[in-house]
């Protein structure tokens, strides 16, 4: 008989202070909102009291944001590029604390954090240091930066989001006001040390944290030349009507309902694989999660069968055990959500599945799920549930496939498992998607563009076409 023993990650690791302020002008400072407190959302234990800023402290952040770009988009690139190899080391060398950190405040599985999340985060201060002074060698000779960019991100990757915003806007010659995610903020408190250890110029990044008053201060700004945001299409609209009428230049990343196809000609061990991993890494937190399977009809009692045996396999539960596959939901609102969608697909006549696996008593936490018998008109269909959800839909043509693959208003990214190279480059052409993965899923580099078409929002992060979002080019 399998014993099954727990391999838990230290918490002794991290130093988590009682209270944190706001990081303005390369110091920490009091906000002057009422602090509210962060979570661990295994437990419900609060970590924290952080400092909520309001339009005034925003204001003097745009300020320092404004007079450090004096200095910063004077800089030559290669020095630049220092500052920024030197912020990629740091992060490294504390991946370990960092990854902690980030489990516990977001209940990710530290396998995530420490393997996925932490690696690629300092890879793109790594990849955008290497652009800094290369900028004329790219074609962007004669560019110039944008001014002072204001950018509010999500709690689903809130390091890697942070990554993904500040390390382009800053190889550019930018500087930043950065709103993290009310319920994971602690990350980003600590690139604000990080950011005081590598001596980055006082004002060049400035970290608020606060609800979505402190974010919508943020993107008003008149101060503000450019607004990056990642979250849901909601709040999306919201920003991109604040924006328009002004000269601001704006990138959105919102939500998706990617579709995972399946052919019948697939490897089906290393599909399901992609499956298991398209859904339930980072509980289904995605905007890129494959959160629709479709599955040619051929093949469906084997997948489903081979599906069924390795959902069963995951572990739910410490996100600082190394041995779990699924963490915490990020929070309580997050699932009740989730719990309010899959009530809809049951109620809507889906045929609703999960592996027997107990729950923590405390805590916020969901069984992977799936749902077979989905209709596309089913709202687990169509809207994004954002949690450990699958909807398994089935198609007999590749016309199909394609079909039922567009029929959302989302195009954020798609995964194509065949063994037939003429195929995938076919669905590939016909998918409106802005990414697609050819026999895997969830793939990310820092060289590849992100981003993604209709309602997932415009403009696009990552890789050399990043850049642009940071330049008048
Ligand atoms: P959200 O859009 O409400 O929040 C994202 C960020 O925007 C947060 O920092 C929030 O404080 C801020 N914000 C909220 N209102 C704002 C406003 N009016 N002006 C400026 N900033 C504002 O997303 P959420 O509450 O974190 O999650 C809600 C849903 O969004 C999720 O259930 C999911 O469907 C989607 N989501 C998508 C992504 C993605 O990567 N595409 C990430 C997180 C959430």
């Amino acid at each position: 008989m399998f014993e099954y023993a727990p391999a838990p990650e230290s918490r002794d690791v991290v130093d988590i202070k009682s209270s944190y302020g706001l990081f303005i002008d390369g110091e920490f400072v009091e906000g002057s909102g009422k602090p509210f407190k962060t979570i661990d959302p295994a437990t419900e234990e609060k970590l924290a009291e952080i400092a909520s800023a309001t339009s005034d402290d925003v204001d003097r952040a745009v300020q320092s944001a404004r007079k450090a770009f004096g200095v910063w988009s004077q800089l030559p690139g290669s020095e630049r590029a220092k500052y920024l190899f030197r912020i990629a080391r740091l992060i490294q060398e504390r991946a370990r604390e960092l990854a902690v950190l980030e489990s516990i405040d977001n209940g990710k599985p530290i396998r995530e954090s420490r393997d996925v999340d932490l690696p690629l985060v300092a890879a793109h201060f790594f990849y955008y240091a290497g652009w800094a002074d290369k900028l004329k060698y790219a074609g962007y000779g004669d560019a110039r930066p944008l001014g002072v960019a204001g950018q509010v991100i999500p709690w689903n990757f809130p390091l890697l989001m942070l990554a993904w915003k500040i390390a382009p806007a800053l190889a550019c010659g930018n500087t930043v006001v950065l709103k993290p995610a009310e319920t994971t903020p602690l990350t980003a408190l600590a690139f604000a040390e990080i950011c005081q250890q590598a001596d980055l110029p006082p004002g060049v990044v400035n970290i608020v944290t606060g609800a979505g008053q402190t974010g919508a201060a943020v993107v008003a700004h008149p101060d503000v030349n450019k607004v990056a945001f990642t979250g849901s299409t909601e709040v999306g609209r919201i920003i991109a009507r604040t924006v328009a009428g002004t000269d601001k230049k704006l990138t959105l990343e919102l939500g998706g309902k990617a579709a995972n196809i399946v052919f019948d000609d697939a490897a089906i061990d290393q599909a399901v694989e992609g499956i298991v991993n398209g859904i339930f890494f980072n509980q289904g937190h995605v905007c890129c999660a494959g959160s629709r399977l479709l599955v040619q009809e051929s093949v469906y009692d084997v997948v489903l069968e081979s599906l069924k045996r390795r959902v069963s396999t995951l572990r739910v539960g410490d996100p600082l055990d190394k041995n779990t596959d699924i963490g915490a939901i990020n929070s309580a609102e997050q699932l009740a959500k989730i719990r309010e969608l899959s009530d809809a697909g049951e109620a809507e006549g889906a045929a609703r599945w999960s592996p027997a696996c107990e729950l923590p008593a405390k805590g916020f936490w969901f069984a992977p799920t799936l749902f077979t018998e989905v209709a596309q008109s089913h709202r687990i269909a169509r809207e994004e549930i954002f949690g450990p959800v699958l909807s398994v839909l089935t198609f007999r043509t590749p016309a199909e496939a394609v079909e039922k693959a567009n029929n959302t208003p989302y195009g954020l990214s798609a995964g194509v498992w065949t063994e037939k190279g003429s195929r995938i480059l076919w669905m590939a052409d016909r998918l409106r998607a802005g990414v697609v993965w050819a026999n895997t899923f969830n793939k990310f580099d820092p060289t590849s563009p992100f981003g993604g078409y209709k309602e997932s929002g415009y403009g696009r992060e990552g890789g050399l076409r990043g850049l642009e979002a940071y330049l008048d080019v």
